[in-house]
């Protein structure tokens, strides 16, 4: 199967903002994940800030004694490519956000949140779309941050047939949704670069290749936290 089909009679626009926060788990999340999306918000006018709240050091891939220091200057590469204005990176243990308590990681992204002045809020879907543990958590303090700011929580997600494909071919544990609330024709090439950006990451990873292949030029999100 080549790109999922999209049999949709009209896309959606990304929603209007001023500045946007996208809260992650790991140094490529923003990029691999959210990259389409962050680069389109930055280029149509949006100041963007990532927070980041592991250095990705329990990576299998990357064979680096100095991983954690290696993502954390990758994620500062591939953030400047996409437009991103600021990077907050902590340093909770990768692979056991579960175990933080949910107020300090709320706490971190509410900080940077505030410090934008930040309209939008953006993150993975509560699943953590790729079955990842740690991005679950992280956007449960994403969802902590909005109710206590009153703004609006938009989750980057996958259809279901794309998730459902990987699974098949692949083994990988992808969840999706069948009732995005948007859809949105993104342009992957600045998304491109920033991956380029995380070498360690990126250079032998059939499964984000695959999944971009199967996404093509479409990007689905649901709302956590409506505008308004
Ligand atoms: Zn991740």
């Amino acid at each position: 199967m080549a790109a999922v089909e999209h049999p949709y009679a009209a896309l959606d626009n990304l929603p209007a903002a001023r500045s946007v926060v996208a809260v992650c788990a790991h140094p490529d999340d923003e990029a691999f994940g959210l990259g389409a999306v962050l680069a389109a918000l930055a280029a149509g006018g949006a100041r963007t800030t990532v927070v980041c709240l592991t250095r990705g050091e329990a990576s299998t891939l990357g064979s680096n004694a100095d991983l954690d220091r290696v993502r954390a200057a990758e994620l500062e590469e591939a953030a400047a490519t996409l437009g991103v204005g600021a990077v907050v990176l902590s340093d909770h243990a990768d692979g056991r956000l579960a175990d933080e308590p949910l107020g300090d990681l709320a706490a971190e992204a509410g900080a940077a949140v505030a410090d934008a002045g930040a309209d939008l809020l953006l993150a993975f879907a509560p699943d953590g779309v790729t079955g990842h543990p740690d991005h679950a958590r992280a956007t449960e303090a994403a969802a902590v941050v909005a109710d206590r700011a009153g703004l609006p929580l938009l989750a980057w997600t996958l259809e279901t047939a794309v998730a459902a494909a990987l699974n098949a071919e692949l083994g990988t544990s992808f969840s999706g949704t069948d009732v995005p609330d948007l859809r949105v024709r993104v342009d992957r090439s600045v998304q491109l670069r920033a991956i380029a950006c995380h070498a360690s990451q990126a250079a032998d990873n059939p499964v984000l290749w695959r999944r971009l292949e199967l996404q093509g030029d479409v990007e689905v999100l649901c709302w956590l936290r409506t505008p308004g």
